[in-house]
Formats: C-alpha cells, structure tokens, sequence
C-alpha cells in the first residue's frame, strides 16, 4: 500500500486531521506540532489523540510525519533563538511521544554566517541535550537547498551532524525532492546515481521519509520555491521514477506543494495511480 498524503492543519486537534487526512485519500499525513511560525503549542487532549489512534489503526495505516516550527534554529548567533529551539524541540519530544512510534522531522538550522562547522556542532548539542533513551520518536534531519546559510546543503553535512549525536539510533532523514534537486542532486537523469551517494555518505537504512515536491527552480539553484507536482523543472516522469524505486517506495512521501484541499487530493491520486503496487 503505498504511504502518501500533504500537510495537514494541525488547529483542530489529531481526529480533525485524521479525518482531514482520509477525506484528501490519504494514507499519512505532515503536521506542524506547533504554529510553523513559532510560539507555543496547545494542550493534548488525550481523548482527541486516542480516537486519531484508533482510527489509524482500523485503517491500517502507519507512520506520520510531524515538523518542527520553522524559526526553530539551534545554531542561530542569537542565545535567545537556541534557547527557543531546546525549548520547543523537547517540549514537541515529550508532545510526539502520546502517538508513540512516530517520525518527527525538522530543518538543521542556519548558522548565519558563524560556519557551518560550528553550526554543525550547534545541532548535535541541540540533540544531544533533547534525546533520551526511551523515546519512541525518530527524529528526522531534512534534506536542504542550501539557501542562505542553510546547514543540511548537502549528504556530508547530515552526515557530520549523526557523528556527533550520541543516540544516533533515535535518529533519521527525510529526503526533500525540492531541496535536494535545489541542492544540486540530479535526481531527474541520475536518481539512482544520487540515492548511492546517499547510501555512500549516510546510508539508505537512515532513509525514513519523503517530502515530495517540483521545484520551480533549476537544477543546483539553491532557492527552495515549490512547485506542484509535474509543474516544475523536476516533472512528472521523474516523480513516477522516484515514487517507483526500490529505495523509496516503501517511504512515508508528503506532499508539500503549493496547493489547496482539491489540488491535494488530485496530486495524491494521481500518484497512487502512477504507483506500481508490485515491482
Ligand atoms: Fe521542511
Ligand atoms: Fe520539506
Ligand atoms: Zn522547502
């Protein structure tokens, strides 16, 4: 069964979503644990997380991908950001750990202009203090462009970043099909040339989800505009190519494209369709 689905609201509680989530024909969905802006994050309702529970497991369906805030940055040159990013990261931890099991996904940071060996080290700290050993929870390192001052450009950078956290095992990626190309990775004539690097570097078996997304942008442009899927320089023949391939079918993909409800819904069919069920 193939795991798609789009970002989800998270205002109205986890059945709302799970909800929202089967009504878009999706079998996963993203959410932001708090505003993708910042500030701070409303109570659980227990009740409302059991009944997303039980639907999910009546359904059949697996894992989620929740994201962390975007102004979360565990390498900014400001105290007060970093404290903000340990903060919330672990206050999102202990939160993700009422649907156990799950994965939760976040930008590495930008070091904004201290280095990216500094910022480097800035996220291993981050996780180093937030991790703990009976966490459920994967967390994710996302794939980036590379705009600005964007760790996570490259497979060595989140490389170098699993080097220094201690409970690597608690640790994954989620693979960015905008940003990589962004990034500079030809996945559109040479996916499986990219995906053996990945394997080289950091290793498919780190490989947990797939944020699917065209890029309006050319190959290596470092700009990270989404497009929708097929509307972009990545196009179409190439998401049949990526949902296909062996390396990543079995992935969680999120679509993250510029859309509303009925674009969403189109996408996700159109992908289930072009979606091989045997190989
Ligand atoms: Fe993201
Ligand atoms: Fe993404
Ligand atoms: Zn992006």
């Amino acid at each position: 069964m193939m795991k798609i689905g789009s970002h989800i609201s998270s205002a109205k509680g986890y059945e709302a979503m799970g909800k929202q989530a089967l009504k878009l024909g999706a079998s996963t969905f993203a959410f932001f644990t708090r505003n993708p802006r910042g500030g701070s994050a409303k109570a659980i309702d227990q009740t409302d997380v059991q009944k997303f529970l039980d639907l999910w497991k009546e359904k059949g369906y697996g894992k989620i991908v929740a994201h962390a805030p975007y102004t979360l940055n565990p390498c900014s040159d400001k105290p007060e950001v970093r404290r903000f990013a340990k903060e919330a990261f672990s206050e999102d931890l202990e939160r993700m750990e009422h649907t156990p099991g799950n994965y939760y996904n976040f930008h590495p940071g930008s070091h904004v202009g201290q280095g990216a060996e500094a910022g480097i080290r800035m996220i291993a700290e981050l996780l180093n203090e937030c991790l703990y050993e009976d966490m459920t929870t994967t967390v994710l390192l996302e794939t980036m462009a590379g705009k600005g001052s964007e760790i996570g450009r490259n497979f060595e950078e989140l490389r170098a970043i699993l080097d220094q956290v201690s409970l690597s095992d608690k640790m994954g990626v989620c693979l960015d099909t905008c940003h990589v190309w962004d990034g500079g990775y030809d996945i559109v004539t040479d996916l499986d040339g990219v995906l053996e690097e990945f394997d080289r570097i950091v290793g498919l078996e780190r490989l947990k989800a797939v944020h699917i997304n065209d890029s309006m942008n050319g190959l290596g442009s470092h700009k990270d505009r989404h497009a929708r899927i097929g509307e972009g320089h990545i196009g179409w023949e190439a998401f049949v190519r990526i949902i296909n391939h062996p390396a990543l079918r079995e992935l969680p993909f999120i679509l993250e494209t510029p859309n509303d409800d009925p674009g969403w819904t189109r996408e996700i069919a159109m992908l289930r369709e072009a979606y091989r069920e045997e190989l």
